[in-house]
């Protein structure tokens, strides 16, 4: 995960929103697919679609996550389900094991 918490408090924490919701995504969508599932081919193709995407940080408190990412996933939502499926079709293809 890609985080990072204040010590001080411990509520404050950096988030990469576009991560999370490509991670969300990409479980999603691997179960319709005929292809491993695996972690590997999962991480992989989060990886690879997150490269090929731009990341959009916040700061939030912990556990206020959801929220923010119904605020954004309407401007991300279309571009984001067209890499994700990119990815997966690359992880399905070529296996990296
Ligand atoms: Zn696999």
């Amino acid at each position: 995960m890609d985080k990072l918490t204040k010590n001080d408090n411990g509520e404050m924490v950096l988030v990469n929103i576009v991560e999370e919701m490509v991670k969300q995504k990409v479980d999603e969508m691997i179960k319709s697919l005929d292809m491993c599932g695996c972690e590997k081919c999962r991480l992989n193709a989060c990886a690879i679609a997150l490269n090929n995407l731009p990341s959009h940080y916040v700061t939030t408190e912990k556990g206020a996550l959801l929220g923010q990412l119904e605020d954004v996933e309407v401007n991300y939502q279309t571009n984001l389900t067209v890499e994700v499926m990119k990815a997966l079709m690359t992880v399905k293809e070529h296996p990296f094991h």
